[in-house]
């Protein structure tokens, strides 16, 4: 007789799901080099980076230096690496102050834990400093797991790394849930490797208009401190088997009606 699978362990990825990563990224970036038109520059080369992290061609904290030489050079600034790492502790000490969690972040944590569920956090982003913010946030105690793509050389939406992660609670993927701010990196690839897909859209891009540009949904405040959907353009479809959620608050009812068994003691 079919039954409905039994949810074990919900993974969340960090920036931008639980930390308001994308906001203060922008701001510390635009009080550094003081102007704010270059978060997409940042981000772009950021991207580049990390991938030659992931690909063993470089170490984070040489990546680091190195991210911040060649957007400082791109700004047609003559800096030499000891600059670009001067630039970077500063930038560092001054996100470390400027961390913040999303409101809708610690009910959700607390209503998981009470269900009993495992917690991972699953990132892409590099090594110690995830769980150096995921501490000064208090958020430690609640994780059983910490997955960060930098120590694993793998990284999402590759389903090794899902697969890693679901081993590492010892649950099959069938029994976990994946939920994460990127359409294709988290919910995507979480779906591809067998877990639920919950892709958390905070800007509010699938329920937007097609055509409607992030500007637009910014001049009322909903996109301010949210990151677009990465490849998704407002009004696209969402791929199949992907559920779409706005804010935290609406996890535990859409655990609750797609995984019926979430808090019901498992018979002994
Ligand atoms: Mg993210």
């Amino acid at each position: 007789m079919w039954a409905p699978p039994e949810l074990r362990a919900v993974c969340l990825d960090i920036d931008d799901t639980l930390i308001d990563f994308t906001a203060t990224g922008k701001r510390t970036l635009a009080a550094l080099i003081g102007r704010s038109d270059m978060w997409a520059t940042w981000e772009r080369v950021t991207d580049e980076h990390v991938a030659r992290v992931v690909e063993g061609r470089l170490d984070y904290a040489e990546m680091h230096t190195r991210r911040s030489h060649a957007f400082l050079t791109g700004l047609g600034l003559s800096v030499d690496l000891d600059d670009a790492a001067e630039f970077e502790s500063r930038r560092k000490a001054l996100l470390n102050r400027s961390w913040r969690l999303f409101d809708d972040v610690l009910p959700c944590l607390e209503w998981l834990t009470a269900a009993g569920v495992q917690l991972a956090a699953v990132t892409n982003a590099s090594g110690a400093h995830q769980r150096d913010k995921l501490a000064a946030l208090g958020l430690t105690p609640f994780f059983d797991h910490v997955a960060i793509a930098g120590e694993i050389g793998m990284a999402k939406p590759d389903p090794a790394m899902f697969e890693s992660v679901c081993l590492q609670l010892g649950c099959d993927p069938r029994e976990a849930v994946h939920v994460g701010d990127k359409l294709t990196t988290d919910a995507v690839g979480a779906r591809d490797a067998g877990l639920g897909g919950v892709w958390l859209d905070r800007g509010g891009v699938c329920a937007a208009e097609a055509g409607e540009t992030d500007d637009a949904r910014e001049s009322d405040g909903s996109a301010e401190t949210a990151a677009t959907g990465e490849d998704v353009e407002p009004g696209e479809a969402v791929p199949d088997g992907v559920h779409v959620l706005t804010t935290l608050a609406e996890l535990p009812e859409l655990l609750v009606s797609e995984f019926v068994r979430v808090g019901v003691p498992a018979p002994r």
